[in-house]
C-alpha cells in the first residue's frame, strides 16, 4: 500500500522512521454479520507539545467492524457496533479503514513519558516562538511502506 494513501496519518507524524503493522482476520458467524477483527501496532514518531522534541510512541490500537453492504443490515446492527460499509463490489476500503484507526490510535496531545521530557508545561509557548531543532535524519516513512505493502486480508 502506497504511502500517500494515508496522507492524512503521515501529516500527524514528526520526521523520523515510522513502523506500522497491522493484524487483520475476517470472521463469519451464521449468528451474526461478518466482521473485520485486527489491532495496529508499531512505534512512530510525534512531536512532544512540552519539549518540542522527536518522542516516539508506541501504537496498539485494537479494532472490530462488522461488515454491512446495505441500509437494512446496517440497520439490524446493535447501536454501538462499528460498522463498515461494503462498495458496490462488495469490498472494503482497507486503506480508509487503517487510516482512520491509526489517527485514532495516536495521543490526542504527545508528551514524553514523565522524567523523559526536557521540556515544562509553562515552556510551550516559548518554544512556539523558536525554531524547532531538527537532528534527526530525515527519513519519513521508510519503515511504514514496507510494513503496509503486506496489508492483504487473512481468512481463517
Ligand atoms: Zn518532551
Amino acid at each position: 500500500m502506497a504511502v500517500e494513501r494515508v496522507a492524512r496519518f503521515r501529516d500527524l507524524l514528526a520526521d523520523g522512521p515510522a513502523e506500522v503493522t497491522l493484524k487483520l482476520q475476517f470472521s463469519v458467524s451464521p449468528m451474526g454479520p461478518a466482521q473485520a477483527v485486527g489491532r495496529l501496532g508499531g512505534s512512530v514518531p510525534q512531536t512532544c507539545q512540552r519539549c518540542l522534541q522527536t518522542v516516539m510512541l508506541e501504537l496498539d490500537q485494537p479494532f472490530r467492524f462488522a461488515l454491512v453492504d446495505s441500509d437494512r443490515a446496517e440497520g439490524k446492527l446493535p447501536e454501538d457496533m462499528d460498522r463498515l460499509r461494503l462498495d458496490e463490489n462488495g469490498r472494503i476500503s482497507l486503506s480508509e479503514l487503517i487510516e482512520d484507526e491509526l489517527i485514532l490510535s495516536l495521543p490526542q496531545i504527545p508528551w514524553h513519558p514523565a522524567g523523559q521530557c526536557d521540556g515544562q508545561v509553562a515552556s510551550m509557548l516559548d518554544g512556539l516562538k523558536s525554531p524547532v531543532e531538527e537532528t534527526e535524519t530525515r527519513r519519513p516513512f521508510s519503515g511504514l511502506d514496507a510494513l503496509l505493502k503486506n496489508d492483504k486480508p487473512e481468512s481463517d
